[in-house]
């Protein structure tokens, strides 16, 4: 059969192949980002609880009523605004889902989205399949700030969207309110959406403040703004999360949305409905991992391995440049292969060529997994 490729330059994503050479050679795997513990006991109850009851067949399209107000609850408590449950909250099938279906609904042939690189690897292909034209600003290491001025100048009226992400896969840096306010001015008056990535809201570090899309009213009425359950909850394989936005986009996401997936699986929705009432549940979320990042950080302080702290993220970037010339992916595979430790490239999130020699190292690990991996990694020498 002659079948012609909507992505043929698509490569399988650098998650799995390090999560599949990391089995392969029995390295511990600090490449893709998922913890090695468990999630909570209480809420592995609540789903049981209504898994046994009963709660097993479709929920309403855009969610389980009494989920999307327990978001709207938990959206007031974190950033003090209201968001109205009933129209501009959608339940997903994970993150990556709300992703590509506000992608696929405002993105229409020849439309340009700007993106910043280095990006997550979904957005590309995403904006690719919607037929629309992916415009990467590139960002610079150590501090990967964006230039606003920069972006500016890359607006023409073919940009649709522009995708945001913070706090930042892979660099783990964060966006601060200044960030915001320029984005709000440079977009305003204009017929550009702003998708904003927020999986790793709760993962904030050093005091500093998550700033959400959410925060700013005029520039929210142009937002789109995604979360993830699974990373706010240990528990990335159950892909389940939900999309933010002012009801007149709300709209137009939940019309793609039903064709696309309908309904999100329903128990978990009962469970993560009761399960966000309490805000304790997610409020310890930054002293829990920032003392795993400085678990992390502590252990390499003396090796060749040379990093900025990351403020926000469960990953932290490595400049390896004093130890080897190897590129990037040649040298996360040596690490694997040789050190015992899986790391994650960053040049896979990137539409160029780069030649900055940086590793992603997650820290959603148990501390005696970190103090393996590092006992490994002290072995690099200059
Ligand atoms: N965006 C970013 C920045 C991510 O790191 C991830 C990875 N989890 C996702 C989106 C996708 O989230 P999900 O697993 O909920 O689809
Ligand atoms: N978000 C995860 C990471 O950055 C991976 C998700 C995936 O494997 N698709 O590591």
């Amino acid at each position: 059969m002659d079948i012609k490729s909507k992505l043929p330059k698509s490569e399988t994503t650098i998650f799995s192949v390090m999560t599949a050479l990391a089995a392969e050679h029995q390295a511990i795997n600090l490449g893709q980002g998922f913890p090695d513990y468990d999630c909570n006991e209480d809420l592995k109850k609540l789903i049981n609880k209504y898994l046994v009851e009963g709660r097993n067949q479709y929920c309403p399209m855009p969610g389980l009523l009494a989920l999307r107000e327990s978001i709207a609850e938990k959206i007031y408590k974190s950033y003090e605004v209201d968001i109205n449950p009933k129209d501009e909250i959608t339940v997903t099938a994970g993150a990556t889902q709300a992703l590509f279906t506000a992608i696929s609904a405002f993105i229409h042939s020849g439309d340009e989205v700007i993106i910043f690189e280095p990006a997550y690897d979904s957005y590309y292909p995403s904006i690719l399949l919607a037929g629309g034209i992916p415009k990467p600003n590139r960002l610079y290491a150590p501090d990967f700030k964006i230039d606003w001025n920069e972006l500016k100048d890359m607006i023409t009226d073919k940009t649709k969207m522009i995708i945001i992400n913070s706090p930042h896969n892979p660099t783990g840096t964060s966006l601060e309110e200044q960030d915001l306010l320029n984005l709000q001015e440079i977009v305003k008056d204009k017929n550009i959406i702003v998708l904003s990535d927020e999986v790793y809201e709760h993962l904030i570090y050093d005091e500093n403040q998550h700033q959400s899309v959410l925060k700013f009213p005029q520039l929210f009425q142009q937002c789109i703004a995604v979360y993830s359950f699974g990373k706010t909850f240990h528990s990335t394989g159950w892909k389940i999360g939900y999309a933010v936005g002012p009801d007149h986009l709300m709209k137009e996401f939940r019309n793609v949305h039903q064709w696309n997936v309908f309904s999100v699986n329903s128990f978990i929705q009962y469970a993560l409905a009761d399960y966000l009432k309490n805000s304790e549940n997610y409020e310890y979320l930054p002293n829990f991992f920032q003392s795993k990042r400085d678990l992390l950080l502590s252990e390499l302080e003396n090796s060749p391995l040379k990093s900025t702290p990351a403020s926000g993220t469960y990953f932290q970037v490595f400049d390896y440049s004093k130890i080897s010339d190897l590129p990037d992916f040649e040298f996360a595979k040596y690490l694997t292969t040789e050190i015992g430790v899986a790391a994650i490239p960053i040049s896979p999130f990137y539409s160029i060529e780069i030649k900055e020699q940086n590793i992603r190292l997650c820290f959603a690990k148990k501390e005696s997994t970190l103090l393996n991996a590092t006992k490994n990694l002290r072995k690099l020498r200059k």
